[in-house]
Order: C-alpha cells, then sequence, then structure tokens
C-alpha cells in the first residue's frame, strides 16, 4: 500500500492538490471527498450561467474519467462529520471511518443567512454551488422584481444577474457606496452607473429589517431598517461566508474566531499531517508579513498545489518545502468597462487613487509604505507592475504619485528606493 492522502473537498484547492500528489506520487493512495453530487467545476463561470449566458456543459472541469485515469478516488455526496487527528481517521456522515497519512482540509465555505424574520422564506436566495445558480437562473428567468443585498463581490454578480435576466432591482447597501472597503466613493459611482444601466438601482445607507411573505411562504418584498418596503419575488443575499469547519470543533486544530483556519506559509496547521488550502484558511502571507485571508480561485489552486507537495515531502518524499507566495486577482467582466482587484485591497494604512474618465479609476492600497493591493477600473493594464511592485515589497513611500502615472515604470521606485 502507498502512502494514504485523504483531501476533504473537491473544489479548485482541494482537486488541485489532489492532481500535485499524484503527480508527484505515483504510487499513493489519495481519496478525495466532497458532499456535493458533482465533481469539480468552474466556480466563477457558474454567475454566467445564472445570466442565462452559458450552458452547463463548459462550467465541467472535471468528469469522473478524470479521477479513474489517475486512480484517485472520487466519493461525492459524502459529508465529513468529524476528525480524529490521533488516530489519524476521519469519520463521514454514512459511519465510514477512513485512515490517513495526511489530510488536507479544503472545505471552503457556506454563504451567511441573514438573521431577520423570514430569511429561509421560498425565492430568497444565496450563491455558492452549481445548484443555486441553477435554482437562481430558473427564478430570475421568471421574476419582475428583485433585492440584492451585500455591497461585495458576490452581491454584484447576483446584481448583474438580474441585470441580465431583465428583473428590475433595487441593490440595498449599508453604506454610502458599493465594497466601501476598497473603493472611495468615486470609484464606486462608476459601478453604481453601470448598475443603473441595467436597471439595478443602488439603495444606500440601508438593509433588511425583515422580509416579507406570501400564504404560500415565498417572499413578497424586503422592509428595510428605515421602514422603507421594496417590493421583490427574487431576492439574492451576499453578506459573507461561513467556514465549513463545524467538523473540527472537537480537534485541537487551530481556528480563528471567525471559524477559518490557521496555517503556515507551507499550508500545515497546527496539527501534525493536518494541511489546509483555499478560502478556508487564514494562512501566513509572506509578502504582507502577517496572517490573512483570502477568497479568490487562483489562490485557492496555488494552495491547493502548495500544500499537496509539502504533504509528499512530509510523508517521506523528495520534494523541496514550497511555500505559498502569491498577490491574488479577482475580476469583474459584467459591465462594458473591465474591472480587477488584486491582493489585499482593504489593507492599508494609506492608498493613492486618481480618476482617469467616466469609466477609468485606480486605487492603489499601501501599509508601511509597500503596495498591498489595489482596483483598477477600465484600464487593467498597470496590474502586472503593480503587481510586483507588492510581490517585491518595493518602497513606494515617497512616490505615490508614481503609482498613479498612467504607464507605470517600476524602474523609477527601484532608483527612488536607492537613492533613499
Ligand atoms: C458565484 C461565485 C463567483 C465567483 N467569482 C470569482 C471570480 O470571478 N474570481 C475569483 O478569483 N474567485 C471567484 N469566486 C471565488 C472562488 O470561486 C473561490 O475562492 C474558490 O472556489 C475557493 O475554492 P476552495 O476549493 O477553497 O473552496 P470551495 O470551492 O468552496 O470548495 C470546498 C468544497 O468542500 C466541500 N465541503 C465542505 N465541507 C465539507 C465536508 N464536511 N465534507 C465534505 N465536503 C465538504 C464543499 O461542498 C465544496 O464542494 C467566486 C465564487 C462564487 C460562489
Amino acid at each position: 500500500m502507498g502512502t494514504s492522502h485523504v483531501i476533504i473537498g473537491d473544489g479548485i484547492a482541494g482537486s488541485s492538490a489532489a492532481e500535485t500528489i499524484r503527480e508527484a506520487d505515483p504510487a499513493a493512495d489519495i481519496t478525495v471527498l466532497t458532499d456535493e453530487g458533482e465533481a469539480l467545476y468552474n466556480r466563477i463561470l457558474i454567475k454566467e450561467f445564472a445570466k442565462g449566458k452559458m450552458p452547463e456543459g463548459p462550467i465541467s472541469i472535471h468528469q469522473p474519467e478524470w479521477y479513474d485515469e489517475r486512480d484517485i478516488e472520487l466519493r461525492l455526496n459524502t459529508m465529513v462529520t468529524r476528525i480524529d487527528a490521533t488516530a489519524q481517521e476521519i469519520h463521514t456522515h454514512d459511519g465510514d471511518t477512513i485512515g490517513y497519512d495526511a489530510l488536507l482540509l479544503a472545505t471552503g465555505g457556506t454563504p451567511a443567512q441573514l438573521p431577520v424574520e423570514n430569511s429561509d422564506a421560498e425565492g430568497i436566495h444565496h450563491f455558492w454551488t452549481f445548484e443555486d445558480a441553477r435554482a437562481i437562473e430558473e427564478h430570475a428567468s421568471r421574476a419582475d422584481t428583485g433585492v440584492i443585498v451585500g455591497a461585495g463581490l458576490l452581491g454584484i454578480d447576483l446584481a448583474a444577474i438580474c441585470g441580465a435576466q431583465d428583473v428590475s432591482a433595487q441593490y440595498l447597501m449599508r453604506g454610502n457606496a458599493w465594497w466601501r472597503y476598497a473603493l472611495s466613493e468615486e470609484g464606486a459611482e462608476i459601478m453604481h452607473e453601470a448598475m443603473r444601466e441595467r436597471d439595478v438601482t443602488p439603495v444606500f445607507d440601508s438593509g433588511v429589517d425583515h422580509f416579507e411573505v406570501d400564504d404560500t411562504g415565498h417572499v413578497t418584498g424586503v422592509v428595510d431598517p428605515n421602514g422603507e418596503h421594496y417590493e421583490a419575488d427574487f431576492v439574492g443575499i451576499a453578506i459573507g461566508l461561513n467556514f465549513n469547519t463545524e467538523f473540527l470543533y472537537s480537534s485541537d486544530i487551530e481556528l480563528t474566531d471567525n471559524g477559518s483556519i490557521v496555517t503556515d506559509e507551507h499550508m500545515r496547521t497546527n496539527v501534525e499531517n493536518v494541511y489546509a488550502a483555499g478560502d478556508v484558511t487564514y494562512f501566513y502571507d509572506n509578502i504582507l508579513g502577517d496572517q490573512a485571508q483570502n477568497g479568490a480561485w487562483g489562490s485557492a489552486k496555488e494552495q491547493g498545489s502548495i500544500a499537496g507537495t509539502n504533504m509528499v515531502r512530509d510523508t517521506g518524499g523528495e520534494e523541496d518545502e514550497a511555500t505559498f507566495s502569491w498577490v491574488s486577482s479577482y475580476s469583474i467582466t459584467h459591465f462594458d468597462f473591465p474591472f480587477l482587484s488584486f491582493g489585499h485591497p482593504t489593507l492599508g494604512d494609506e492608498s493613492a487613487e486618481r480618476t482617469y474618465s467616466d469609466t477609468e479609476w485606480r486605487r492603489v492600497s499601501i501599509k508601511d509604505g509597500k503596495v498591498t493591493g489595489g482596483v483598477l477600473i477600465g484600464n487593467l493594464a498597470p496590474q502586472t507592475k503593480l503587481k510586483r511592485l507588492a510581490r517585491e515589497q518595493i518602497d513606494v513611500s515617497n512616490s505615490k504619485d508614481l503609482l498613479l502615472e498612467e504607464t507605470i515604470d517600476v524602474d523609477k521606485f527601484l532608483k527612488q528606493e536607492a537613492e533613499t
């Protein structure tokens, strides 16, 4: 028998770990468990499906044969309910026990529900899985009025789905702008205008006090904390994730207060032979020099691969130790202009910002004189150089203006750095 690698979660983090392990160790026993009923699919693309713009086919990434060809055991519809790190075993909902030499936790999160009256009514959607996308597509295609709640990257997907499906929607936001932790009002206004063009109306300083329902239990409207009433037969909520770590509560694995799993930069947890990767981690960010969280596809994929390499190495393989060192990015393609956020755009003690036109804007966040992340609207060309400044932690404290030049010249920063 080969070394036994068990992976919980067949999202991009778990799947990329399985692939890495198989490439590094042809003899390993690899088991991937997921509580979903389908193998890895492209979570980024399910919004295009929900908009009614894409068939199901291209969204799937792995067919069951993919696992067969690599001799990876895939167990669908299997929920892991407990781990016993002393015995090195996991337990499933159907009473199975599986032993491991190395265990990867790649369980991601589940959308949070609003803690208000009727929040589980028919017609109120949360968005994470392909199943959710199917339900959203079906409902949005026949709905007339909608309300969206959650002024972040997933909320705007729901808003764009309403726009694409001709649902006249109100987008209720708590503050005075969309994603106000990363954008100023000026930058956010470009996004608001694009929403309005699609008949999605941003409503500020709002939220949900309770939902109204009809006799069948279907949502009919939303009342906000100011007492305003908004009609809605379709509601989309995206107010954040609850991390899927309940099954770890009885273990010694270190979790944060919000339930994410603490790892080092090699994706090791505090418990021997147990690793974590993807959205569920609170990892040591080598570039930031601090613990951090990411919710992006590319970052989850890379973390899965790093974890996979170290799982093989730590169980006797000859791989070099792998380290997660990554500037993530997340783009939005719903509008006539491109949008990209990179790194940690909500962190920082100062920022540099400029508006170039009605649809072009840039903001760069800075902490201790180094770029931590930013948001680009309209022109994504500077992203490579800005990401390099972040990755190499080049000092920009005396050259903030250079971050806003149409074309960024990294040499100018290096020269400034050398002179100080
Ligand atoms: C609609 C939408 C749009 C997005 N758009 C973008 C985008 O444009 N760009 C971008 O970078 N990112 C985007 N993201 C985020 C990106 O998809 C995630 O960051 C990424 O998928 C995280 O991968 P993961 O493997 O860590 O977790 P997940 O993909 O969440 O996978 C975790 C898996 O583990 C399973 N699981 C959980 N608990 C258990 C258990 N106890 N037992 C068994 N299985 C379990 C879950 O069901 C799930 O299948 C989007 C996300 C959504 C939902």
